[in-house]
């Protein structure tokens, strides 16, 4: 059967050979096997339900929450011959009655329907009369209250699935892999865990970067003009600083381009078209930049803030180098940067969701943080890690020699201990620093044996020592409205000699602003 599928691919897609997790993925829906597939965006998940949809007799379903992707995804397949039609509110009733009819008479190997479809009864009452193999979830992540976008009618798949005279086998494909979503996934459509394929998220070409303590504007700027003659996008947090950078690169005679959800239609089109015919080479956006757009050489992507997650920190970085060529992808921390996202965070997600989120806005500040590789945190947090390092990324290419710094986190262990586990970072900075905090002193903590122990450093760079902990899961973070830190199993591990703790030495960098931009 999976001859016939390679051939298939050939013959329709015109592809030779598929990519890993495709396989994987294919070999197990022919296998029969439910199976949930994670595959980042552009990892060519489609391909996964399309192919088996031409192997398996009758007509395959494909759910899938967006309406204005549905017609493009059906009129490619129209193209290389596969018969093929959607449903969804933006056809007629009539229409909609019509393509049913087609289908009831096995006319279709795929048809794209909305999961709205789902909520009417005659509807459901009326796809039990099709044979149906294989029911596809695109963008299963919809179906978990923690992913990013719920969406209820979702949780009516299973009804269908359920309904069905013969059970077809179910595929659930989604970009977002943390395990909460997976594991909900796997849940509402009974799919057991172990068969989830999860890959694709290595990009060989990407080189990543974090840049800490440096006047961040200097830095892009002469990142920019050293590199004036490739295109890049540089991500900021909000509109106000796209528009502030946007102002100062056009000031600097850089073609640059800007883009946010607070300008019109017409101007975002144009500045997007500008970009995409290399009319200027820069575009300064929010996220609201980017999503569907196909640029394919894109040299660099320059995070000017710290994004509120992983997921969207590698979506947009990854819009780097889809041409294959070696491309770099840096982001440019502040500590800063952890208020705004904590405050966007805040204003934003609805009261249940806020716990999960801050939980990934951890693991962003860790990304900034770790010295391991940061390819490989990356697709540790994906789930699809190899173990190996990159050789390419600013930490595995960073010549400084590392420090025995076991001591000192033996003292920043200890403190937070004899702080009772019960306070923020900066607290305990401020204790190990010796400050004079009113707080600090009311609290009688400048009466600790640790109170000071750290004098030679700065708060600030006691509170970034802190942070590094944090990313070697030696020191963990009880989030809420003010999160506080506690020491961890691997920390106590240090404190009790058994586990040492090494840091790159620390350069003192020549000029630090922390003005925005
Ligand atoms: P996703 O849905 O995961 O975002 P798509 O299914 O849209 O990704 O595929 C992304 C791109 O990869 C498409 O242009 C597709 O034609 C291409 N593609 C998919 N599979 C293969 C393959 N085996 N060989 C070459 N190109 C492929």
């Amino acid at each position: 059967m999976f001859e016939q599928a390679e051939q298939l691919l050939q013959s329709y897609f015109g592809y030779s050979s598929f990519r890993k997790g495709q396989e994987e993925a294919i070999r197990s829906v022919l296998a029969e096997k439910d199976t949930v597939c994670v595959m980042p965006t552009g990892g060519g998940k489609s391909i996964c339900y399309q192919i088996p949809a031409l192997v398996l007799p009758g007509t395959t379903i494909v759910i899938s929450p967006l309406i204005s992707l549905m017609k493009d995804q059906v009129d490619t397949l129209l193209q290389v011959g596969v018969p093929a039609t959607y449903i969804n509110s933006s056809i007629t009733v009539q229409e909609a009655n019509e393509r049913m009819n087609d289908a009831m008479e096995g006319k279709y190997k795929l048809i794209y329907i909305a999961p709205e479809r789902l909520e009417s009864y005659d509807f459901i009452e009326r796809l039990e009369g099709i044979e149906i193999p294989l029911v596809a979830v695109d963008e299963a992540h919809c179906i978990s209250q923690w992913g990013h976008d719920f969406r209820p009618s979702y949780l009516h798949i299973q009804k269908l699935i359920d309904r069905l005279p013969n059970k077809p086998i179910v595929m659930a494909l989604t970009a977002t892999a943390t395990p909460q979503v997976r594991a909900d996934i796997c849940k509402t459509l009974q799919i057991a865990e172990q068969n989830t394929i999860i890959t694709g998220f290595a990009r060989e070409n990407l080189s990543f970067q974090v840049i800490k303590g440096q006047d961040r504007y200097a830095f892009l700027r002469n990142y920019v003009k050293k590199n004036e003659q490739e295109g890049g996008i540089i991500y900021a947090a909000t509109r106000k600083v796209v528009d502030q950078l946007y102002e100062k690169l056009q000031k600097e005679g850089i073609a640059v381009g800007h883009y946010h959800a607070g300008m019109s239609d017409s101007d975002r089109h144009e500045e997007q078209e500008k970009f995409l015919q290399d009319e200027t080479t820069v575009m300064v956006a929010t996220s609201a930049f980017g999503m569907g757009i196909d640029k394919s050489n894109i040299r660099y992507c320059l995070h000017y803030q710290m994004p509120k997650n992983m997921e969207s920190y590698y979506q947009e970085a990854g819009r780097a180098g889809r041409d294959g060529l070696d491309s770099e992808c840096i982001l440019l921390y502040s500590s800063q940067d952890v208020q705004v996202q904590r405050f966007l965070i805040d204003q934003s997600a609805d009261e249940r969701r806020i716990a999960g989120e801050l939980e990934k806005l951890q693991s962003m500040i860790d990304y900034c943080h770790t010295e391991s590789c940061l390819q490989s945190y990356i697709l540790a947090y994906f789930g699809d890690s190899d173990g190996e390092d990159c050789g390419r990324c600013g930490n595995c290419t960073d010549s400084r020699s590392t420090v025995d710094v076991t001591r000192e986190a033996q003292m920043v262990l200890s403190c937070i201990i004899r702080m009772g586990q019960r306070f923020g970072k900066t607290a305990v900075a401020q204790v190990l620093t010796g400050s004079k905090n009113k707080k600090i002193i009311e609290l009688r903590f400048d009466k600790l044996p640790t109170y000071g122990i750290l004098n030679e450093m700065s708060t600030k760079d006691a509170s970034e020592f802190i942070e590094f902990l944090i990313s070697q899961d030696l020191i963990g973070v009880e989030q809420g409205a003010y999160p506080t830190i506690f020491v961890t199993p691997a920390g106590k591990n240090v404190l009790l000699g058994k586990q040492m703790v090494h840091r790159k030495e620390i350069i003192e960098v020549v000029q630090v602003s922390t003005k925005d931009p």
